[in-house]
Order: C-alpha cells, then structure tokens, then sequence
C-alpha cells in the first residue's frame, strides 16, 4: 500500500479500509498544526495508478484465496471486505467532484459490497463544489465525512488562520445537508487562547446547533514548538489555556449544545475520554468533567499534556 508519513484517522473509522487519495494539505497555514509536518511537501494528490494498485492489494489482502482458505479452515463465511472506505490525506475533499467520482467508482469495481466513503474535509473545500457536484458525490457514496471546524468563535478562527468564518460554517454544511452529505464536526478545546474558553464554546454551540453534525469529536491543543503558534507564544501574542480551563470549556459546550448529536472526546489529547449521546447522555458527561476538575490539579493535567509526543 503507498502509505506517505504518518496516517491520521478519526477513531470510528477505524473498521473502514484506508486508501491514500492524498497526502498532506492544501491549505497547510493553521497556526497550531504540526500534523503533516514531517512529509517534503505541503500537498499531493495521489496518482490514479497507485490508488488502483492500493485496491487490488487490499482486495488480495482482504478477500483473497488465502483469507477465504483461512476463513474456511476455521468454518466461518467468505470474507465479505470492508463495508467503507476512507480516503486517507488531510482533506481529500478538495480533489475535483470528477477525480472523486472516479475514486469512488475504483473502491467499487474492487469492493462492490462497500457502501459509503468518508475523508477529513475542510469547509472551504465544500465551497469549491457546486451544487450538483454534491448532490452527484452524495449518490456517488460519499457520507460522513469529518470536518475540523475546531470552533465557532470567529475571533479564534481568524488568529488561528483556518482560512474561513462561522458564516461559512453555516453556509457549507446547509449545502452538504440538502445535497444529503452527512457529516462529522472536530472541535478543538483550547483554540480560543487563556481566559477564553468558555467565551469560544457559547459562540460555537451557537453556530453548531444551527447545524446537524452526527458526531461532534474534541480534542485539545497540545502547543507543539514546531508550530507557528508556539512562535506567537514567544512574541507574546497569545497565551494558552490551562488544563482545567480546557476541561470547563468542553463542560460549556456540552451543556450549551441543543441538538442531537453524539459527543465524544477520544483520543490521546484528552486526558480522559468520554462518549454519550446528547442530550440523554449531558448530565453524565457533565458529571464525569466535573468529577475530573475537582480530582485533578491543573499540574497533574499539564504533566499528562507534556508527555505527549504528539496528537
Ligand atoms: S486544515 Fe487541518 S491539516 Fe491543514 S493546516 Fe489546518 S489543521 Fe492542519
């Protein structure tokens, strides 16, 4: 398989068949990024060859005669392959509708059984598509596909360089919800700088409940020195938030969010990970943050993030 540098996935993704389209990103300007760093290049687009060979690969590997022989030697049915694929890069969603369609059309000349395709997303990549080359993708299979938003607070977005505002937001996900393009939102706790947090949570619960996200995934900044963020740091331009003020943030967007939607922080940024379905599931993730607030001090939590080496 070409795999490039180091494979970024969403964690419900982690039964769906990864598939490189891309690798790196276009817009490579987000202040507190470092995620594609280590590649020689801010962004290339994979050749078809190679993501035609990747299937036939994968297919051998998944369905072949010696999975089918193992499969049967221990009495279980034909392997079946993977019921999605996703498109792996930091957002493949900005190939052109047309190279889309057509990767759509290799995953299911070799998997015929797979039924939806997912990538990382950015808004201003949606933007780029009309409306019909949506409505085409959507028929074409793609559905759930994850976008970092990180936040709705405008101010954040603007410092940090994300390259659109809550408007957009708004605008592009209406247009992937009539083209019936469903759709995963990140949020990143932490974004707003210290003394922020829970200013930045109102304005994105704010924004998001205007929006039908099936899942909203937070996360929490971790400033890497690598970053144009910790060069900000330096100079004095902005402060990062504390640990505990990361944990109150994520509370007020649990508490403010008033849509139905599944709420999860996974992943090694947060300390202590937690998933529920809003809003049965508030008062219990509520509980869980509050319970961590008042164990942990903010030392012990700021010992966790620095022994991070990396997101
Ligand atoms: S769009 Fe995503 S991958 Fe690209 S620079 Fe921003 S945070 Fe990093």
């Amino acid at each position: 398989m070409h795999f490039t540098g180091t494979i970024w996935r969403p964690p419900y993704e982690s039964g769906s068949l990864l598939l490189e389209v891309t690798a790196g990103c276009t817009h490579h300007r987000c202040k507190f990024c470092t995620l594609y760093d280590g590649l020689p290049f801010p962004f290339r687009m994979s050749p078809l060859e190679d993501i035609e060979a990747d299937l036939q690969e994968a297919q051998l590997y998944q369905t072949g005669p010696l999975e089918r022989l193992s499969l049967r030697m221990q009495g279980l049915d034909a392997p079946q392959g993977p019921r999605r694929a996703f498109l792996v890069g930091a957002n493949p969603f900005v190939l052109k509708a047309e190279r889309l369609g057509r990767i759509a059309e290799l995953v299911r000349t070799y998997f015929p059984q797979s039924g939806s395709i997912g990538c990382f997303a950015r808004i201003t990549d949606i933007a780029l598509k009309t409306d019909q080359e949506l409505v085409r993708l959507a028929q074409a299979g793609y559905d759930g596909i994850t976008i970092g938003v990180e936040t709705g607070d405008g101010d954040a977005l603007a410092f940090m360089d994300k390259g659109y505002a809550p408007e957009d937001i708004l605008i592009q996900t209406r247009r992937l919800d009539e083209a019936g393009i469903g759709y995963h939102f990140f949020y990143l706790a932490g974004i707003a700088g210290a003394g922020r947090g829970r200013e930045s949570a109102a304005r994105s619960a704010e924004v998001f409940n205007q929006t039908h996200p099936r899942r909203i995934g937070s996360s929490m900044l971790t400033v890497f020195p690598e970053s144009r963020l910790y060069q900000e740091i330096l100079a004095g331009n902005w402060t990062e938030a504390g640990e505990r003020e990361k944990l109150e943030e994520v509370r007020t967007l649990v508490e403010k969010l008033d849509i139905p939607v599944i709420f999860a922080a996974l992943g090694a940024s947060n300390a202590v990970n937690m998933e529920g379905r809003l809003p049965e599931a508030r008062n219990v993730l509520i509980s869980l943050l509050n319970g961590v607030i008042s164990r942990y001090s903010e030392s012990d939590l700021r010992r966790y993030r620095e022994q991070l080496p990396h997101l």
